[in-house]
């Protein structure tokens, strides 16, 4: 079985990347996301080990130490990163493995491994940021107003990556984020990976 592609997708909090990758994966079985480590506090409604895998600081530093990260990073006061386990099990499933994660640990993904795949996920106007941290109502103010100031950093960002996805009519966005899988999917080398057997007995002689 080959092993999957690796996509990167970053965004500004607040810009819908989570819910985009939620509806991708809904309808398309073939991608699966990394559960990531994190130090920071578990929100309502999330799962450990579901939504992150939730850890102290003294385990993440461990972590560290035994060389358990693809990547890591510290975002918004917190510590953020991509086990090896976490990634490799998505891969070896011969799923496409998504990386929902920020700039700082693409940059990082990016060095090891060039040939993963970066889709920047940006809002169609600064204000609809605003409203959507707004309207979460799970962090408070001074929470909001930091990551409202992030955010521009982080967009900042968006040349570094393959793909610019604009999320303004959610349906049409969630369209745009599959067709990038599906053009690389098309794409020779990916074809000449996964589909080698049928390519050389499509130019066998008869
Ligand atoms: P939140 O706390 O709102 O879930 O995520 C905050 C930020 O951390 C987001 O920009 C998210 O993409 C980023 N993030 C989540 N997991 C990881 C990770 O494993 N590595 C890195 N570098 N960033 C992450």
């Amino acid at each position: 079985m080959s092993k999957g592609q690796l996509y990167i997708v970053s965004a500004p909090s607040g810009a819908g990347k989570t819910s985009l990758v939620k509806a991708l994966l809904e309808q398309d079985k073939t991608i699966g996301v990394s559960v990531s480590h994190t130090t920071r506090a578990q929100r309502p409604g999330e799962i450990d080990g579901v939504h992150y895998h939730f850890v102290s600081q003294d385990v993440f530093r461990q972590m560290i130490g035994e060389g358990a990260f693809i990547e890591h990073a510290e975002v918004f006061g917190n510590f953020y990163g991509t086990s090896v386990v976490a990634a490799e099990k998505i891969l070896n499933e011969g799923k496409d493995v998504i990386l929902e994660i920020d700039w700082q640990g693409a940059q990082q993904v990016r060095k090891q491994i060039p040939e993963s795949i970066g889709i920047f996920i940006l809002p169609p106007r600064k204000e609809a940021l605003l409203e959507r941290l707004n309207s979460r109502g799970q962090d408070d103010d001074a929470v909001i107003a930091g990551r409202m100031a992030k955010a521009v950093s982080e967009m900042s960002h968006y040349p570094e990556y393959d793909y610019v996805i604009f999320n303004d009519d959610f349906t049409f966005a969630v369209a745009e984020l599959a067709s990038v899988f599906r053009a690389e999917r098309c794409k020779l080398q990916r074809q000449q990976q996964v589909n080698a057997r049928l390519l050389a007995e499509l130019l066998s002689e008869v």
